[in-house]
């Protein structure tokens, strides 16, 4: 049996994680279950799943705990996520909350000895060099959650001492792919909000009509899988089907195929080596008759150059382009600004701040900060 701790259990992710729990109840046992402020739907994981431990980050008084739900610990803020990353029993942490509060949960995990299962993105875009090396000094790879970099690595598996010559990160190319630019820049959050194929949490629904997930990915995928931006080529591909393919030395391509299901990838993180059922059917390819690709039109979505010429920049250059595009998606949301403004306002951060150090947490975070004004506009 495996013990699992879950951070952001009430997400999109961690609802689906969950789901999967309770379909092999003989095999996981949940520890924690951390959210930031949904109190009723935490209270009925807690009553369901049984952990020992539960936290909310916007904290909650123990008058306010539920009579039948004192048989486990309460814990608030910071603190909640510390102690539910490297505190309980756990074997494993997925780690699904959002944003640049990843990092820290990543790096507690590791330092606590326990597997990091990683869907927050965040943590590799920021801080990837520390989350790497610390992993390889605690002998405790990563295993991702991202269904791009899931596929990979699943591609990977049997690829024995042969090298990956390149990486084909495969994107649905989102709502605007047929759209002109000027179309892009004036949409609206209704619009933004509707993606054609997957189902997820606001913030990485909004990034995946801007591409600036592909970005985001572009920098994960070059941290997990140690390979240079350069053989990361992005390939549009509107079924999300092909949830990413790796090419070897003898031009063979290996790709994973699947339909666009977060419990695939999620499970096989939970599982891994192994391969349990998810509820997921395979895909009937005979109905889908064909899969088609192109190459991503970069004119009309900026953020892949934009994400380009972060890595390259190196530095904390990453960590601004991630704090920019946060803050300004969330003013985007809100209904301050138009879309296109949330490019302008990367654009500017890493102008501005592009060339600030990350040696270590502290450059990190400073680094985030500065980047959240200029993404707020301010
Ligand atoms: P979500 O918004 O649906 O859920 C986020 C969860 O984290 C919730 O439980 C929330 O209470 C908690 N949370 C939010 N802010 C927090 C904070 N500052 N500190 C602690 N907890 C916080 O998000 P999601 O779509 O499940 O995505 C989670 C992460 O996984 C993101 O980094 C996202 O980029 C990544 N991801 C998601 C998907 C997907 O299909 N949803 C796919 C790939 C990667
Ligand atoms: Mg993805």
């Amino acid at each position: 049996m495996k013990k699992i701790s879950i951070l952001g259990s009430t997400g999109s992710i961690g609802t689906q994680a969950l789901d999967i729990c309770a379909r092999h109840p003989e095999e996981y046992r949940v520890t924690a279950l951390t959210a930031k402020s949904s109190r009723e739907k935490l209270f009925d994981q807690v009553r369901r799943f049984r952990p020992e431990m539960a936290g909310l980050l916007d904290g909650i008084r123990p008058e306010e705990i539920p009579e039948d739900l004192r048989f486990c610990r309460w814990l608030s803020g910071k603190e909640a996520l510390r102690a539910a990353a490297a505190e309980t029993e756990a074997d494993q942490v997925l780690v699904s909350i959002v944003g640049i509060a990843g990092l820290q949960s990543v790096l507690d995990a590791l330092e606590a000895g326990r597997q990091v299962l990683l869907a927050n993105k965040e943590a590799l875009v920021t801080g990837g060099h520390l989350v790497m090396d610390l992993a390889r000094r605690k002998g405790k790879p990563i295993l991702p959650v991202d269904s791009e970099h899931s596929a990979i690595f699943q591609c990977l598996q049997g690829a024995g001492p042969n090298r990956l010559r390149r990486i084909l990160l495969t994107a649905s190319g989102g709502p605007f792919r047929t759209w002109s630019r000027e179309e892009i820049h004036r949409a609206t959050r209704e619009q933004a909000l509707r993606h054609p194929n997957w189902s997820m949490g606001a913030k990485i629904t909004i990034d995946s009509a801007s591409m600036f997930n592909k970005g985001l990915e572009i920098m994960e995928a070059r941290w997990l899988f140690d390979t240079p931006a350069d053989q990361i080529q992005v390939l549009v591909h509107p079924e999300s089907i092909i949830h990413s393919a790796v090419v070897f030395e003898d031009g063979a391509v290996i790709a994973q195929l699947g339909v666009p299901d977060m419990r695939v990838p999620i499970g096989y993180a939970m599982s891994y080596p192994r391969r349990e059922s998810t509820g997921v059917e395979a895909p009937d390819l005979t109905k889908l008759g064909k899969l088609t690709f192109e190459a991503p039109d970069e004119e009309k979505f900026p953020s892949l150059r934009l994400a380009r010429e972060a890595l390259a920049a190196g530095g904390a250059a990453c960590t601004v382009l991630n704090g920019a595009n946060e803050e300004a998606v969330a003013a985007f949301l809100r209904g301050e600004i138009s879309f296109g403004e949330i490019y302008t306002r990367v654009e500017r951060a890493l102008e501005k701040l592009g060339g600030l150090p990350a040696r270590d947490f502290g450059d990190i975070f400073e680094a985030d900060r500065r980047a959240r004004e200029v993404g707020k506009g301010t």
